[in-house]
């Protein structure tokens, strides 16, 4: 079911997902932003303001994977590392629930 979805800077509905940015941020965990107000708010963001539902994310995720696959086999299959490989899966799962599946696929602009 949809429902509207709200940019975390100017209030205004978000009508594609063309036109939104997800980002983890405190204390809403998950803020969507547009296009065009994720540029303006980006200079305030930490380093967690990658976008969650970005390519660079995808990377960031298979990279990381790849790291915790390696460290979890090099540690004795300590399962700790298996535990921290999906974190960005979950935050990129956490993105699609909370906000993007809200959100028509068209990219009308
Ligand atoms: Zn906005």
């Amino acid at each position: 079911m949809q429902h509207p979805v709200y940019c975390e800077r100017c209030a205004d509905e978000i009508g594609s997902q063309g036109d939104l940015v997800t980002v983890l941020k405190l204390p809403s965990v998950i803020a969507a932003y547009h296009v065009r107000c994720y540029g303006l708010e980006a200079k305030g963001l930490n380093a967690f303001g990658t976008p969650l539902n970005s390519v660079s994310l995808i990377w960031l995720m298979v990279v990381f994977g790849l790291l915790c696959l390696f460290l979890f086999v090099a540690n004795s299959f300590n399962p700790a590392f298996l535990i921290i490989a999906c974190i960005i899966p979950l935050l990129r799962l956490g993105s699609w629930l909370v906000v993007e599946r809200h959100i028509s696929h068209s990219s009308a602009t």
